[in-house]
């Protein structure tokens, strides 16, 4: 096949199944008030996963604007060569103290964190089971590491149970989102750890979705389940969500940190992110150690929100978090209503295979603190307009 057919036919299939991805291109931020190029008037954002609004905090664009100044725009080299600032060690540091954890661990992008430990972790010899929903970087890392992926059905601690009682794998890593992305829901955290105990296996927790967000002070969804590093001896975490910079940490036993700097290649083959983006991070974790402010805002909202919608006859999915999704299951009806939304002046994505199984096509909707209950108020309105709208269409 010749490179232009290829190219042309992949296209041609995205676009008549209703699944070609286009990017809109962000002309101005201010809290949930954004722009995007082509759209007339401004859309309040209900599609940006800055639950606590944090990315324009202040005291974030203040530290990182010194830390510029200083340290100039890039690091300069991986950590292992000249690029590990003290800023990165600093936020290091903070994390494994807030997190509870012997250290932590700077990675560039929660995806490669989830490369780095499990293919650090495991080899060929090995097993790493799945919660069927796991993040798309929890799946590639299997397939990085060469151990075989098990995956078990969403939330079934009987069915984990079954396959980890037939595996015969050397070493067994248990790896799980902790909040689900697209869906919203917590992985059932302390069966699972009971089960790893059971098993002789290891678990590992991605909660790009709860740190910042849930438990004590923020410190994540493993908090709130009341379970600590003997329980989840990885704890992954990223920076670009509710801590509002950018980057991902792993944080766990002082061992495991000393061999992910000797062998996760995610992490040792790659240029450390800016100082300034470590000293944002260090900035915004300390206002989510210290004010609790906005985790009641948004704990609001998502009250809120789900108290409202039935009032609308919105059907939620089985979520207390800030990620909101409405089922609607074809993949055109789905775009026509972040549409019509978009029309109203309301940004909400519209999710479609293969982020998501086929037929299960949704709007995900985010909270943050940063929207008002008028905001939210008003997104329901329309939704429950465009659902009656539609359905009578289809
Ligand atoms: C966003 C996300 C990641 C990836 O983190 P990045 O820092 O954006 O690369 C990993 N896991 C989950 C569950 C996520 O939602």
């Amino acid at each position: 096949m010749s490179f232009d057919s290829f190219l042309t036919r992949t296209l041609n299939e995205k676009k008549s199944n209703e699944l070609l991805r286009a990017r809109a291109t962000v002309t101005h931020v201010d809290g949930v008030n954004v722009a995007v190029a082509g759209h007339d008037g401004p859309l309040i954002s209900f599609c940006s996963n800055d639950y606590l609004g944090l990315s324009q905090h202040p005291s974030l664009i203040e530290a990182a604007k010194k830390t510029l100044a200083e340290y100039g725009a890039g690091s300069g080299a991986s950590h292992l060569v000249s690029g590990h600032s003290e800023h990165h060690k600093e936020c290091e540091k903070q994390l494994a103290d807030f997190t509870g954890r012997d250290a932590a661990l700077l990675f560039s992008t929660g995806y490669m964190a989830n490369m780095g430990v499990i293919s650090a972790l495991l080899d060929r010899n090995d097993a790493v089971f799945q919660d069927k929903l796991n993040h798309a970087s929890l799946l590639d890392a299997a397939m990085l590491s060469r151990a075989t992926l098990v995956r078990f059905r969403h939330g079934d601690v009987a069915h984990l149970d079954q396959l980890l009682t037939q595996s015969h794998a050397k070493k067994k890593l248990i790896a799980v989102d902790g909040v689900f992305s697209m869906d919203g829901d917590v992985a059932p955290l302390r069966e699972l750890s009971k089960l790893a105990k059971k098993h002789n296996a290891w678990l590992m927790v991605d909660d790009a979705h709860g740190f910042g967000c849930m438990g004590e002070q923020g410190a994540g969804c493993v908090n709130s389940a009341g379970l600590t590093q003997d329980d989840v001896p990885v704890l992954m975490g990223t920076l670009g969500k509710a801590v509002g910079s950018f980057g991902a940490f792993v944080a766990g036993p002082q061992k495991l940190i000393d061999s992910l700097v000797q062998l996760a290649r995610p992490y040792i083959y790659t240029t450390a992110l800016p100082p300034s983006v470590a000293a944002a991070t260090c900035a915004s974790l300390k206002i989510i150690k210290n004010t609790q402010s906005l985790q009641r805002n948004l704990e609001k909202n998502i009250a809120y929100f789900k108290s409202h919608a039935a009032r609308y006859n919105i059907a939620l999915m089985v979520s207390d978090s800030a990620i909101q999704p409405v089922l609607i299951g074809d993949e055109k009806t789905v775009l026509a209503l972040s549409h019509f939304l978009k029309e109203k002046g309301f940004w909400v994505v519209a999710i479609r295979p293969p982020t998501v199984p086929k037929g299960t096509s949704r709007l995900r909707i985010t909270l943050s603190a940063a929207h008002t209950t008028e905001h939210i108020k008003m997104l329901l309105k329309h939704l429950g307009d465009a659902l009656r709208k539609f359905e009578r269409a289809m």
